[in-house]
């Protein structure tokens, strides 16, 4: 079903020092054969689950979910922007993404890649997958194949999360048992059109389903949580855990699906509470990020502790919640640390980062200065830490809260019912009275930091916001950096917004932002902490992994035991000794609306076609009888050039396609059209290509009659 399933031709990734042995163990069928829901063994400490997603007074039918049921085109287009950026992340290096080109990464490497520009051109061979108008709706089921993970043996296999930023996953493995930390999505690189959304491949533990212990999750960021809902359905019922806020963002996730995953929940967790997982024995310590309830994981194993840190940053002077516990990661280290996950997206950022509350300080500045008109402030959705600060001052200044983005309605009554703000009870009003509250008593929060087309400021830039007209006094506040690519739509909108006479605060004059991420002598300073064996650099762009292990070999780790990898490598650890095993698929899948994984590099590629050349279609009428043409060809051709101007190479492109069929048909004397609608695509292309320099998608259909 994953059409990404398998890297044929993809290469075993360089081992930095580490010899690679891939064995090829000899598969018994049979696993697939077990059945599909696991067992879940029970933890010794039993979290109950407890109360369902929508704390009291939370209605969910409030805020529009983005049902994935919903596929009228004009809400699809509208989420896919809404969506994007992407709200799980911080702005910069927080969003997820893909590589510079998916080509490069996407598994199997078969896809030509264009480069622009790139003149002189050549002239791309149009695929031979592309069968004309019989257009297939996916590619073909892949082959099944089993793969044999060797006893006795700790498995680390990442699915996600590495050489992207985005849909992190990573799984452990030891004979009978395996336990997943994080399931998230990554939003598609501009080459991926039409997709709304990329999920890790997780054939390999379908095909291992008996196995599965639990998931477990670090955090309720998008690129964490988010790909659960398409994934859970085919693992089946595996019990899952995390903190309260974690765990209600994710039964949030979860019930956005109709199916019978959309009730399922969520164990709410502890820190330092121990979960046992057949052979593993698991417990969640309190590091800092930019949401509350961030923790990493230790993992006991028969082979040593394993210690996947989630994402993190060391903040001495957390907002909200536990700061890093210290003294749990010293325990950690003194016992010995066999191997370290750790986060890696600013391993090329010298210094520290700098802590949330020298920004929360900023941002009661700006309320101290601005004491009349209504404050707005823009930033992504799952900053709750960010959102946090400004209900502070909101607060503090006396003003109610109204938020406005569906991504924001969803997540921030949710943590302020559980009481992730320090605010009165009745501070968030509805947006429908934001009339009713005087200018100087109300501060909005909302989605569109990034220019997104229907985001509330962008609406509320354009004076097309229903509940908001912004007006002179009224101040805008952008607390977000901006993300390469989206600077024309956020100076568009920036421009529209003095022009509705707002005054906006904005980018570096600001300076209120901070990532949620260490920089690199955070990041040294835990790996000298934990002094681990093995270290597996994770979360982060391949650079990013590669700079992270550098600093790891400076903070003293033996570079034989650093694993730089990508999806769907694994890491084996036996007798103390760390290798490389066999693959397992680690592509990408991608959802497009109702489809998950049915589009595949040949559709892709097909639309990067169309999208950057046009298509020319070709419809011939033949006699079935005789075999002759009827009539002249009729050509559509939509995005390849203007066809009224175009009369005359319409016309030498009729005459062309019939000299074409005429030689094809008669040279091969049967009426094999497969063979001439080949032939059309491939000279025709051609002749165009000739009196153009462009390559449109020529799609030949051939009509008997
Ligand atoms: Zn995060
Ligand atoms: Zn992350």
């Amino acid at each position: 079903m994953a059409i990404t399933a398998y890297h044929a031709g993809k290469p075993q990734p360089k081992p930095d020092s580490n010899e690679s042995n891939p064995s090829k163990v000899p598969t018994p069928a049979a696993a697939s054969a077990t059945p599909p829901v696991a067992k879940p063994i029970q933890p010794d400490s039993k979290p109950k689950p407890t109360s369902p997603a929508g704390a009291p007074g939370f209605t969910k039918r409030a805020i529009e979910p983005s049902r994935p049921g919903r596929h009228d085109r004009f809400a699809r287009n509208n989420q896919r922007r809404d969506r994007r950026p992407f709200p799980g992340s911080q702005p910069q290096n927080d969003r997820p993404r893909g590589p510079q080109s998916m080509f490069q990464t996407i598994a199997g490497g078969a896809m030509p890649k264009i480069d622009r520009p790139r003149p002189p051109k050549k002239r791309m061979q149009q695929s031979a997958q592309t069968p004309g108008i019989l257009l297939k709706a996916g590619p073909s089921e892949q082959p099944t194949r089993t793969y044999a993970a060797p006893r006795n043996t700790l498995r680390i296999i990442p699915l996600g999360g590495l050489g992207e930023i985005g849909k992190n996953m990573t799984a452990f493995e030891y004979n009978d048992d395996i336990i997943i930390v994080d399931c998230g999505v990554m939003f598609p690189t501009e080459e991926m059109l039409g997709i709304d959304l990329v999920i890790p491949d997780v054939t390999y533990l379908v095909e291992n389903r008996h196995k599965l212990r639990g998931i477990l999750f670090t955090h309720g960021h998008e690129d964490h949580i988010s790909g659960i809902g398409y994934v859970l359905p085919r693992l089946g019922h595996v019990p899952m855990y995390g903190l309260p806020l974690t765990a209600s963002f994710i039964e949030g996730k979860l019930s956005e699906f109709d199916n019978e995953y959309s009730r399922e929940k969520v164990n709410r967790i502890k820190t330092g509470q121990k979960l046992k997982f057949g052979v593993f024995e698991v417990e969640a310590f309190a590091i800092t990020h930019s949401i509350p309830d961030s923790v990493g994981y230790a993992i006991d194993t028969p082979e040593g502790l394993v210690i996947a840190t989630g994402d993190w940053k060391f903040d001495h002077t957390p907002i909200w919640g536990e700061p890093t516990d210290f003294k749990r990661l010293m325990q950690y280290a003194e016992r010995g640390v066999l191997m370290l996950l750790s986060d890696s997206t600013n391993a090329s950022e010298e210094g520290y980062t700098i802590s949330e509350r020298v920004i929360g300080e900023k941002i009661d500045q700006i309320f101290d200065r601005r004491n009349s008109g209504r404050i707005v402030v823009s930033c992504f959705a799952s900053l709750i830490n960010r959102i946090q600060m400004i209900v502070n001052s909101s607060a503090s200044h006396g003003r109610k809260v109204a938020v406005l983005g569906r991504s924001l309605e969803r997540n921030v009554p949710r943590a302020h019912e559980l009481g992730y703000f320090n605010a009165p009870k009745d501070i968030l009003v509805d947006k429908r009275d934001i009339g009713k509250i005087p200018d100087d008593k109300l501060t909005i929060i909302c989605t569109g930091s990034q220019g997104e087309e229907y985001s509330a400021l962008v609406r509320m830039a354009s004076g097309e916001h229903r509940d908001v007209q912004l007006k002179p006094g009224d101040t805008v506040i952008i607390s977000a950096s901006e993300i390469p690519g989206n600077e024309h739509a956020i100076h568009a909108t920036i421009d529209n917004l003095f022009r509705q006479g707002a005054d906006v605060l904005h980018g570096r004059e600001l300076d209120v932002h901070t990532s949620g991420h260490g920089k690199a002598e955070e990041l040294k300073m835990l790996l000298s902490l934990l002094k681990p064996k093995f270290f597996l650099p994770y979360h982060g762009d391949y650079r990013f992994l590669k700079a992270h292990a550098k600093l790891a070999i400076a903070a003293g780790v033996d570079p034989k035991g650093i694993f730089v990898a990508e999806n769907g490598s694994v890491i084996e650890i036996k007798d103390g000794v760390g290798k490389w095993g066999e693959r397992v698929p680690g592509g990408y899948v991608f959802v497009d609306g109702l489809g998950i994984g049915d589009i595949g590099q040949v559709v892709l590629r097909d639309r990067q076609a169309m999208a950057q050349e046009g298509i020319f279609m070709v419809i011939i009428t033949v006699n079935k009888q005789t075999g002759q043409l009827i009539g002249s060809p009729d050509i559509i051709s939509r995005g390849f050039v203007y066809v009224r101007t175009a009369e005359t190479l319409m016309a030498k492109a009729r005459s062309e396609i019939t000299q074409i069929f005429a030689k094809h048909a008669k040279e091969k004397g049967t009426m094999d059209w497969e063979f001439v609608k080949r032939a059309i695509r491939d000279d025709l292309g051609e002749f165009l290509y000739e009196h153009t320099q462009r390559q449109p998608m020529v799609i030949p259909v051939i009509i008997e009659s």
